[in-house]
């Protein structure tokens, strides 16, 4: 499995397969796990979403953009979408990755895209995440947080709980509202865990952590078994429903997502839109390979 995960991690980082899927439309199964290319069509999906008691979190797909004229489409893309959800009285928040914006191409250039973004989600009182990408970008969105929340505070990030550094990560940031998961990159044996059951174990360490001594705490993840201990520790511990959410990606265990929904826990599920759909999916492949059924499915479904 890991040689297949390292395969589609390497597919997901490939700029001419990139542009190609672009070109293409949305194919090869990815239309399942990604709610449409443009803003009325994302809109719909999370009025859906919505109506079955379940919150969005939406993200103008892309990333790793290194030209300062693409970093600034996609500002103005995520001003647009912010004021679709005021427009349109949308449950949702958003989800933004520092790369898309220019965190490669410069840092103060990044920050004054973000604080146009985060400036314009406060006017709406809408939440917005910094998604957290690869090991080098780890340090530089910390900082970036830290120096936009010195004026604005709707703002949070994302800990994964591969990094031998989370925990320490997770104690300095305690006070912002963080979405913790397992991570989604190929990180170096130097940095990172690459042992399915230490990435549970520090999963379940942070939750814990956040969940007892944290603000706001989304639990993202897929994994049932993750899922069911945090039920039990929160009626362990008296954690009250409005501590913490559970997040799961669009497309995904559809009937789980509805029934914790139902249970009564707050749920929210993140939403990605967009052209620059071909990494976002690549990844989802290599997280699980038993993915590929929806790929198989569109072809023989059509
Ligand atoms: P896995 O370890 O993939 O799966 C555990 C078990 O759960 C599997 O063995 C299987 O039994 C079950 N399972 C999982 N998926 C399914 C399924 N579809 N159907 C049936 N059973 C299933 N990563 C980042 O690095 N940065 C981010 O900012 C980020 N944001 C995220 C936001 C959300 C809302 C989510 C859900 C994930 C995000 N991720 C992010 C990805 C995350 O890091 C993991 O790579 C991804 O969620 C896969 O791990 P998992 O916890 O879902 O469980």
């Amino acid at each position: 499995m890991p040689v297949l995960r390292d395969f589609f991690i390497t597919l997901s980082e490939n700029q001419f397969l990139n542009s190609a899927a672009q070109k293409y439309g949305l194919k090869m199964g990815a239309q399942s796990v990604v709610a449409g290319t443009n803003i009325p069509e994302v809109i719909e999906s999370m009025k859906e979403l919505n109506a079955q008691g379940i919150s969005c979190t939406v993200d103008n797909l892309g990333e790793f953009v290194y030209e300062k004229s693409e970093a600034t489409n996609a500002k103005e893309r995520i001003l647009a979408v912010i004021e679709a959800i005021h427009e349109n009285d949308v449950d949702a928040h958003v989800s933004l990755k520092p790369s898309q914006l220019g965190l490669d191409i410069d840092f103060d250039f990044c920050y004054e895209n973000l604080m146009e973004i985060v400036g314009k989600a406060h006017e709406y009182n809408i939440h917005v995440n910094f998604d957290m990408e690869d090991y080098d970008r780890l340090q530089p969105s910390f900082d970036m947080m830290e120096k936009i929340t010195q004026v604005y505070d709707n703002v949070g990030t994302v800990i994964q709980a591969y990094f031998f550094n989370a925990k320490e990560n997770i104690e300095k940031y305690k006070n912002y509202r963080l979405r913790i998961v397992k991570g989604a990159y190929k990180e170096s044996p130097e940095v990172a865990y690459q042992d399915k059951n230490d990435i549970d174990l520090n999963f379940i360490e942070l939750i814990e952590y956040h969940l007892l001594n944290g603000k706001f705490t989304s639990i993202a993840t897929h994994d049932h078994n993750i899922i069911n201990h945090v039920k039990q520790f929160v009626k362990d511990h008296n954690i009250p429903n409005d501590k913490f959410e559970f997040q799961m990606l669009y497309g995904f265990r559809k009937e789980m997502q509805l029934e914790l929904a139902k249970e009564g826990y707050n749920f929210c599920t993140y939403v990605p839109f967009g052209d620059d759909w071909y990494g976002y999916f690549m990844r989802r492949l290599a997280e699980r390979p038993q993915n590929l059924n929806l790929v198989t499915k569109q072809v023989f479904t059509k």
